[in-house]
């Protein structure tokens, strides 16, 4: 599904923030991204969602060389691939949760009126169904994080990744958001969860250990769950 191949990406200033990183995240997995603060975890997500070009390597996405895309191509094959969700929720003010969740379809070309309807499905697959109309500011912090997931789910993107999910959150509500993201996984999405907990680490099919930009472990601890790692007599 995703895969870079000696990728490195150094930001102006001189800091290498990947260092040769070669990894394969394959169709349907549930795995975490997991490493101490500073160690290019964002940066990864920033590469394998397409919103960074990596400065040497090569990304693939769905057998297409990112290099190879315009910017304009490159929009395109992350609206219709990649759903976003960040630890700061990144909701529109003063917008209802559901023209926020709308408003991932934007770029898909489909009328408001769909858009809004496709919304209302993917809010009351997250649970909130009842708080369609409710701003953000009128939300907990777990809820908006649903809205959020909501939102990156609407156009029913293969592939997920998240960036620290619960790093704002208190302990019940993160769980929620980890049990949803399952959830999603189970429906048939590859979910991958960049995270410096390594306790929500653990509790995931795969972990990808990160230090100083490099990838320095990849273990898989269920292989059936983590279904895109191929292993003979593991696929269902
Ligand atoms: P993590 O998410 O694991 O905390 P990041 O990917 O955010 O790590 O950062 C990796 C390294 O790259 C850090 O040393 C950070 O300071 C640096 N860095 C991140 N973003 C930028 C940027 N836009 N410009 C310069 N340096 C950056
Ligand atoms: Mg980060």
């Amino acid at each position: 599904m995703i895969e870079l191949t000696g990728v490195s990406k150094v930001y102006p200033g001189g800091v290498r923030a990947l260092r040769d990183v070669s990894l394969t995240i394959g169709e349907r997995e549930l795995m975490a991204i997991v490493g101490p603060s500073g160690s290019g975890k964002s940066t990864m997500l920033h590469v394998l969602g397409t919103l960074d070009r990596p400065s040497s390597g090569r990304v693939t996405i769905d057998g297409y060389d990112v290099s190879r895309l315009s910017d304009r191509q490159l929009s395109a094959l992350r609206a219709t691939r990649i759903g976003f969700v960040f630890q700061q929720f990144h909701l529109a003010p003063g917008v209802s949760a559901l023209d926020n969740v709308a408003d991932g379809l934007l770029y898909s070309g489909i009328g408001l009126g769909e858009r809004r309807r496709r919304a209302t499905v993917a809010l009351e697959r997250v649970g909130l169904g009842h708080r369609i109309d409710h701003e953000p500011h009128e939300l907990s912090g777990g809820e908006r994080q649903r809205v959020a997931i909501a939102r990156a789910v609407v156009g029913e993107p293969p592939v997920l990744l998240a960036d620290e999910p619960t790093g704002n959150l208190d302990s019940s509500s993160g769980a929620g958001v980890m049990k949803l993201l399952r959830e999603l996984h189970a429906a048939g999405t590859t979910v991958v969860i960049i995270t410096h907990d390594r306790e929500i680490a653990a509790a995931l099919p795969r972990q990808v250990h990160m230090r100083d930009g490099e990838v320095v472990g990849d273990d898989v601890t269920d292989e059936v769950a983590a279904v895109g790692v191929p292993l003979e007599g593991a696929r269902p």
